[in-house]
């Protein structure tokens, strides 16, 4: 079982349909449960795809658009229903910060959660951890938007029959591993005659924009994808207007970027056939690709 991977919430964009959900999308990443742009009816969403809340450690808002946070109430009330034990941050447009008070206290409930608003005020760091780094980059759409990517460190695998021959156990591994070498019998083994590299993993969520150097710093290279595709090209004059981007689009970001696995959601209503996002994607782009569906499960790719 993958420990880390992006569970489909909800797909459409401003209204939901008989199909698909308002936007909400969890990644789990080992600990760590990022709820991106919880729409309205994430919480049942959740319980049909087996989210629990108290899987949830952060919560990030691109911007206010109704379809990108008008769950927040019910996630936020949920929490201390089910008196989630550990702090849950918020990350959102500080511009927007009037919009979350009144989001977190839309009606009369006990609260109980430790939820923790952290607002984005621009490009750059929003949280680091175990997990990696959490970083923000500005969009453009009609309102303030947020775009977030998450960054583990290049790292080491620890190989096991090298250990064993070279006599590392216990916490000796633990050391080389701190201090890039151990000491054993009287010999000095450095880090890299028992490990190999490791590739970190990353992750980028593109919401709301149209084509902007921040959708592109935000994909570079990253394994995983998740980018709105709410229109198809005969409405591109359209989608510029209005600050979104088609499925073209993100396929030439996924091409540039050398993206892994593309994944296309926030579909407007008026497309009744969703393989014409994924033609119109494959034009631009030679790996996978995901059409995103309701309730859905795809796991972030295997390390390089
Ligand atoms: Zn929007």
């Amino acid at each position: 079982m993958s420990s880390r991977e992006l569970v489909v919430l909800g797909t459409a964009s401003q209204v939901p349909t008989r199909q698909r959900a308002q936007n909400g999308y969890l990644l789990r990443w080992d600990g760590e449960g990022l709820l991106f742009d919880p729409g309205e009816g994430t919480q049942r969403q959740m319980l049909l795809a087996g989210v629990a809340a108290s899987e949830i450690t952060r919560i990030c808002l691109t911007h206010f658009h109704g379809d990108h946070c008008l769950g927040v109430p019910g996630i936020v009330q949920r929490l201390s229903l089910d008196r989630v034990a550990h702090p849950v941050r918020a990350h959102f447009p500080a511009s927007g910060h009037e919009y979350f008070r009144r989001l977190r206290n839309a009606t009369a409930f006990y609260e109980v959660a430790d939820l923790r608003e952290e607002p984005v005020h621009g490009d750059g760091p929003v949280a680091a951890g175990d997990f990696g780094a959490l970083t923000a980059r500005r969009l453009e759409h009609s309102v303030e938007s947020f775009g977030y990517r998450l960054t583990e460190p290049d790292g080491v695998r620890m190989l096991p029959e090298r250990l064993a021959e070279a006599g590392i156990t216990g916490r000796l591994v633990r050391e080389v591993r701190r201090e890039g070498s151990v000491t054993v019998d009287g010999r000095r083994v450095p880090l890299e005659a028992v490990s190999e590299p490791r590739q970190g993993q990353s992750f980028a969520f593109v919401m709301d924009t149209r084509l902007c150097d921040g959708v592109f710093a935000l994909a570079e290279g990253v394994d995983m994808l998740v980018i709105e595709s709410t229109f198809l090209a005969a409405e591109a004059e359209l989608a510029r207007h209005v600050g979104h981007l088609t499925a073209g689009e993100a396929g030439r970001v996924a091409r540039e970027c050398g993206v892994r696995t593309l994944v296309l959601t926030h579909f407007s209503q008026r497309y009744p056939d969703p393989r014409r996002f994924r033609d119109e994607a494959a034009e631009e782009f030679g790996g996978e690709i995901v059409v995103a569906e309701d309730l859905m499960t795809v796991p972030v790719p295997k390390r390089r």
